[in-house]
């Protein structure tokens, strides 16, 4: 049957994407699994391999030196065009992998079955490998192991999702924003490019609750975040970090620019009239606090402890408005 989700790579690297998980550090459950796998086929090498647009990327390796290598080199694009597990018992005799860097360079890849990881939607986002430096073959009952361990990474892929994912709202959770902040923090660095933190917490939000009830505040919140989805550019990363306080990541920003773009999202809630399913519209405001990425700046903590201090100073100085943090 022609499965056209196999072939759109466009959708599914956008599906790879949505799992917010390319570039992320070591994490216990991928980590145990392929040490599993390499004990219980007793392969040297075994990865968890996501295919990104160039590149394949190991969310977790064993027996490797990179964390990740050109993707046309790669067994795993291979993988990822079928539904059936691919297995390779000689790569010297595969046309496809015998000129390989990989095969006739280190690791010295002879022999590899891989598993196709594939989304809730259909999407084969990478692969579960056992790789040997010898010819070797792959029993029923090994590609029985891999597959049974291949569904446990899927079901971890969307697990860690829905930990970093907001029910109410839909905004990336504290646990998921302080992530991306991880690595913004780390390619605004890298590449020396600035980098701005906005803190937001809705006004007198308690007085929401008591006059309207708790399900009219949980309508504003979820409101107040497809607002600020939409007035951000894609690139933005929009956190629930707490109740009532969001926080927005804006890379590629600086402290001026930020305070705009701040600014702007505060004028939008305030002059936004919210239709409630008590059909009373409300207006609710926002005290924001604005903080560039500086060199004194150690972790990902105190840089949102920046922005925070910002917001109090906004609170202070009579709410509904934003303050930049005072950084030297
Ligand atoms: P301020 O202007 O100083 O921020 O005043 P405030 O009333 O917004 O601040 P405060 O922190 O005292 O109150 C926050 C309120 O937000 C209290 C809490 O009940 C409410 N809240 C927190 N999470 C939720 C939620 O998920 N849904 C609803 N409806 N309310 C929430
Ligand atoms: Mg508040
Ligand atoms: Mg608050």
């Amino acid at each position: 049957m022609h499965d056209t989700r196999l072939y759109d790579d466009d959708a599914r690297i956008a599906a790879l994407h949505r799992l917010n998980v390319l570039d992320t550090a070591a994490e216990k459950p991928f980590e145990k699994i392929v040490t599993l796998v390499r004990t219980v086929l007793a392969v040297p090498i075994a990865t968890v391999t996501l295919v990104d647009r160039d590149r394949q990327w190991f969310k977790a390796q064993r027996g490797l030196d990179q964390q990740e290598t050109p993707r046309a080199i790669s067994f795993c694009t291979h993988t990822i065009q079928q539904r059936e597990p691919l297995v390779v018992e000689d790569a010297h005799l595969d046309p496809r992998f015998a000129g390989s860097p990989m095969v006739v360079g280190p690791p010295h890849i002879r022999s590899y079955a891989g598993i196709p990881l594939r989304t809730p939607e259909g999407y084969n986002v990478g692969s579960l490998c056992a790789m040997d430096t010898r010819e070797r073959r792959f029993s029923p009952a090994d590609i029985a192991i891999l597959s049974n361990f291949a569904n446990i990474v899927c079901d971890e892929l969307e697990l860690r999702l829905i930990a970093q994912v907001d029910h109410l709202t839909g905004a990336l959770t504290r646990r998921g924003f302080v992530e991306q902040a991880e690595r913004e923090m780390a390619r605004s660095r890298r590449y020396e490019r600035p980098s701005a933190l906005v803190m937001l917490d809705v006004d007198h939000f308690k007085s929401v609750n008591d006059t309207y009830g708790h399900t009219i505040g949980d309508q504003v919140l979820h409101q107040l975040a497809k607002l600020a989805e939409a007035t951000l550019r894609p690139i933005d990363v929009f956190g629930r970090l707490g109740g009532e306080e969001f926080g927005i990541l804006l890379p590629e920003t600086t402290a001026d620019e930020a305070l705009i773009v701040a600014e702007r999202l505060r004028e939008a809630m305030a002059g936004y009239a919210m239709q409630l399913s008590n059909g009373a519209p409300l207006n609710v405001t926002a005290s924001f606090g604005v903080a560039e990425l500086a060199p004194a700046m150690t972790s990902v903590a105190t840089w949102i402890e920046q922005a925070d201090a910002a917001l109090y100073a906004a609170k202070a100085g009579g709410r509904n408005c934003t303050k930049l943090a005072l950084v030297e």
